[in-house]
């Protein structure tokens, strides 16, 4: 097993560990059977922009569960994650962003338990 060759759009190396010299976004032995799975699934570049926040996201919640990003902070960030997925569910109806949707509720779930018992409308 060895990391893929390729690289990444932003020209950073791949990552993947793959028993070959490439994975399969990077294999040119594959380039049609990935032309051919691109064109099913739409153009690619909403597909890039969910994987992006997809991993942000991630980071974003590790971070929150770590405690190393500030809850109101996460909060608001998930609130613009949410805002963005929607836009691009309007335009690439993908089982994936309904995925990160249920990541993002679960998330604001998580984060109203680590409220601890606060309650709205004290302020009156
Ligand atoms: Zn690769």
């Amino acid at each position: 097993m060895a990391r893929c060759g390729g690289s990444k759009p932003d020209s950073s190396p791949c990552e993947r560990i793959v028993p070959g010299s490439f994975c399969y976004s990077h294999d040119p032995d594959r380039a049609d059977e990935r032309r051919r799975a691109a064109s099913k699934a739409g153009k690619s570049k909403p597909n890039r922009e969910v994987a992006d926040i997809k991993r942000r996201l991630s980071e974003l919640a590790d971070g929150v569960l770590d405690g190393k990003v500030d809850k109101g902070v996460g909060a608001v960030a998930s609130q613009v994650y949410n805002v963005l997925l929607r836009a691009i569910g309007m335009e690439l109806k993908v089982k994936e962003v309904e995925e990160l949707e249920t990541k993002l509720e679960e998330m604001a779930e998580a984060l109203e338990r680590q409220k601890g018992g606060s309650t709205y409308g004290s302020t009156g």
